[in-house]
């Protein structure tokens, strides 16, 4: 198949991109790089030794996303690009409803007009908002979110299963993410974020290379094991392979689908720093600091359907993780950038 990754240069799109191309499928990759850059798409084609068909492109612009489906055969859709920061979506929740939202609507537009009918969505655990029990099972109802982030996705799973009942053509695979981490093994491609970084595993790599002074724990008086929250981060190279499963099962299914990607296992904000040091040998500075306001104190997947329907499973255990963290930040300190200094 033809597959259309929309933030396809971005952390999880580009390694999406390089196991799409190994399963033998076509990508092109629409981005704005708002928050990449075009050397992702030239790794992405190092590694493959395959061909990408790439624009910059604003998915909110119908325009520029109808001349791609002109110019290209596209089968399904993989909608990556998004907003993703959550304490900026408190400040800027304007911004981000009319990215999120429109870029989501621009493409179920196109779609239509084009006759693709088969739509993967980045959605994440966090739908699941704050009422629900853990494990979060699919089954659930959606909860509610404390940040505008949260609510986009909330809003975008409405969207689309709304847009499928009433376009029976149209099937749509809803991957909720819980937290992804680690890098492609061979440390070409990788998380890269603008500034400081808000999520833990790209801190700590920052601290680690000596782009960071220390890390702050957000809060060590949570009712868990050892008081700090506790998640379920997922490789995410077995993320990408849960992609290229979706977009296969996509191929013959109706309507809407949900999965759950996670590993099923909770790890601790100190079990990731401890792995982390273990895994590579290095040291990580850290203090503990207050609680970060809209963090709940743990949850995990109950990923059993992807891997009955799916026939996936996360391989990579948090040593890899962590390890291939590691080695995509200390073969690029700054990231696809070069140089340093550049951000602080
Ligand atoms: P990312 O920022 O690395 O990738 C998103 C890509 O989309 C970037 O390359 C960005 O430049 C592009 N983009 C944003 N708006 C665009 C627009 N209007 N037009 C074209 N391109 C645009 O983020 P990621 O971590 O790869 O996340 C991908 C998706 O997965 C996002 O929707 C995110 O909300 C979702 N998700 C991420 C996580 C996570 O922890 N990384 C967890 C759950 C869900
Ligand atoms: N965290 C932390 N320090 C940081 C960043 C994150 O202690 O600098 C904690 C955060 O409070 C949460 C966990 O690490 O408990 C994972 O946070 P992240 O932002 O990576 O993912 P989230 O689960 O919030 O989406």
């Amino acid at each position: 198949m033809t597959v259309l990754l929309a933030g396809g240069a971005g952390y999880i799109g580009s390694h999406t991109a390089v196991e799409l191309l190994n399963a033998g499928h076509e990508v092109v990759i629409a981005d704005d790089y708002s928050n990449s850059c075009p050397e992702a798409v030239n790794r992405i084609e190092e590694l493959t030794g395959k061909k990408v068909v790439s624009y910059e492109a604003d998915v909110k612009d119908a325009e520029a996303v109808r001349k791609i489906f002109a110019e290209n055969k596209i089968d399904c859709v993989i909608h990556f690009a998004g907003l993703k920061a959550v304490g900026e979506s408190v400040q800027q929740p304007v911004r981000y409803y009319r990215n999120n939202i429109d870029t989501t609507l621009t493409l179920l537009e196109c779609m239509k007009e084009a006759g693709v009918h088969r739509f993967v969505f980045s959605s994440s655990a966090t739908v699941y908002g704050e009422e629900n029990k853990i494990p979060y099972v699919e089954t659930m109802k959606r909860g509610s979110c404390s940040n505008p982030y949260g609510w986009t996705k909330v809003m975008m799973e409405e969207i689309l299963e709304d847009a499928a009942k009433a376009d029976p053509e149209l099937t749509v695979v809803l991957l909720r993410y819980f937290n992804p981490i680690g890098a492609h093994e061979s440390g070409r491609i990788g998380e890269d974020p603008q500034g400081i970084p808000n999520n833990l595993m790209p801190y700590i790599a920052q601290v680690a290379v000596g782009r960071r002074d220390h890390l702050t724990i957000f809060g060590d008086d949570y009712p868990t094991p050892d008081g700090t929250c506790r998640r379920d981060y997922i490789h995410v190279m077995d993320l990408a392979d849960g992609h290229v499963r979706a977009v296969n099962y996509a191929k013959d299914a109706k309507g809407v689908t949900v999965f759950n990607l996670g590993t099923g296992t909770p790890y601790s904000v100190l079990d990731i720093v401890h792995t982390f040091e273990d895994a590579n040998g290095i040291k990580i500075a850290y203090e503990m600091g207050p609680r970060r306001a809209g963090d709940l104190p743990e949850f995990w997947a109950d990923s059993n359907k992807a891997t009955q329907v799916l026939s996936w499973e996360a391989k990579r255990n948090l040593q890899d993780m962590c390890r291939d963290t590691w080695n995509w930040q200390k073969q690029n300190p700054n990231g696809y950038r070069q140089g340093l200094g550049e951000d602080k």
